[in-house]
């Protein structure tokens, strides 16, 4: 089927639209001459020269065209949808010789983005493939660009969206968490506003004089005393921080953060436990029994079995796979104290179910008999540790049960977290990890 092109009426000849392009995408300059890439055959540079030859003088601001240092150029990054790819455009940078005795160097073209050698537009290119949520690699990959350029855009374009003040007037229930950002070396403090679902403050640091600024904040603004509830971690001295700055905020010890806390004290403690009462048990044995196949046996399922067992035994049956749930089976079967941990584990979790702060306590009460059950039965002191700490924060836990809020929220949080680490090298420019986070989690009614 034959294409109609719609023809144009125009007064330009085709050279003139090859100039208007260059005229419209590098001004003040023309093309002198350009060369191509010896094996793609596209083009590759662009060599340009300014239009008048001469600038004024930054100094006496008389028109001056007399220069030194004639041959001194700048790489200019561009890319160009004719050549395919990246392609470098080459200008002028020469020194002044003014007769007032300035010599100070030229200008750059005003289409190249301050602070960089590359042209605006291909920095307005690199932020719409970013706002596309296309990684930096790719964007890098596409375009050319270095790594580093890239993240400074994304970084200038965050800062404009996200780094002025948030609105705080209507939050009422905050989440605040504390995340490692250099393997336990640094941290940073995150507050979330739980019924927007979004980060509003990023602060290097986990300590009192680092979260202090957001609470004075609040007060300033008068809305210290609207902030009914803040969940928080259970490890972090935030209680008393929150007392003094928060008045009528209830502290609140939500699932995620209970459960994270399982995870680390008790349930990693338990599998180095397990592997090495399976090792002791087989040294222990009569040289003579150690050689038969099955104490080898038992002490290979022993250390097998409690692989990924705390990832097992802490996520909700119903979301494991039948094969790991069979695994989970094996675990419980092979190690009792896992199977003990189990059961702990699946009664923790209703606490948060409960429909009253007073059925919450009675089932928190059983958790912590059992927790000191468990430590007597197999001589394990971490769970008994864990539910003296259950015992010291029952108020909080409880709490958390009448102030209702998704710990999916905080637990997406977390693991966005975790991706932004990866792959923003985060820890290295601390403000352009907090953008990204304050980028990641902007809230249900954010509209862009
Ligand atoms: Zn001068």
């Amino acid at each position: 089927m034959a294409v109609s092109v719609p023809s144009y009426r125009s007064n330009l000849q085709v050279p003139d639209v090859a100039n208007a392009y260059f005229t419209n995408r590098y001004p003040g300059y023309r093309l002198v001459s350009y060369q191509c890439n010896e094996q793609t055959k596209s083009l590759s540079v662009l060599v340009l020269e300014p239009l008048l030859d001469g600038v004024v003088c930054p100094r006496c601001g008389a028109y001056c065209n007399r220069w030194k240092d004639k041959d001194r150029k700048l790489l200019i990054n561009d890319w160009d949808i004719a050549a395919g790819g990246c392609i470098k455009v080459v200008v002028p940078s020469r020194r002044l010789r003014c007769r007032c005795g300035c010599t100070k160097t030229e200008d750059r073209p005003q289409w190249v983005l301050p602070g960089h050698l590359v042209i605006k537009q291909l920095g307005a290119f690199v932020q719409k493939l970013l706002r596309h949520r296309i990684s930096i690699e790719d964007v890098s990959r596409i375009t050319g660009l270095d790594w580093a350029l890239i993240k400074d855009l994304d970084k200038a374009a965050l800062q404009l969206a996200h780094g002025g003040q948030k609105d705080l007037s209507r939050i009422r229930r905050l989440a605040i968490d504390e995340i490692s950002i250099h393997k336990g070396h640094k941290y940073a403090t995150v507050v979330m506003d739980l019924d927007e679902r979004a980060i509003i403050h990023v602060v290097e640091g986990k300590r009192q004089v680092d979260l202090q600024p957001f609470f004075d904040r609040l007060q300033e603004l008068g809305i210290d005393k609207q902030i009914e509830s803040v969940s928080v971690d259970m490890n972090a001295a935030y209680p008393k921080l929150i007392k003094e700055n928060l008045p009528h905020a209830k502290i609140a010890y939500d699932r995620f953060h209970v459960m994270q806390q399982l995870n680390k004290q008790v349930l990693a403690a338990a599998k180095v436990f397990s592997i090495k009462k399976a090792l002791m048990t087989y040294r222990n044995l009569p040289a003579k029994q150690r050689k038969l196949p099955q104490h080898k046996r038992a002490r290979a399922v022993a250390v097998q079995c409690v692989k990924n067992a705390e990832w097992l035994v802490i996520t909700d049956q119903d979301l494991l796979s039948p094969d790991r749930q069979e695994r989970l089976r094996l675990l419980r079967e092979n190690n009792q104290l896992f199977a003990d941990l189990y059961a702990v584990t699946a009664k923790l979790k209703t606490v948060w179910r409960a429909c009253s702060e007073q059925s919450a306590l009675s089932v928190l009460n059983e958790c912590i008999e059992l927790c000191e059950a468990i430590a007597d039965e197999h001589g394990f002191d971490d769970v008994r540790k864990f539910g003296r700490m259950l015992r010291r924060r029952a108020e909080g836990i409880t709490a958390a049960c009448v102030v209702k809020f998704g710990t999916n929220i905080l637990e997406g949080a977390n693991n966005t977290t975790k991706v932004i680490k990866r792959v923003a090298y985060g820890f290295r420019d601390f403000e352009y990890f907090a953008l990204k986070l304050l980028g990641a989690f902007l809230g249900i009614h954010y509209k862009q």
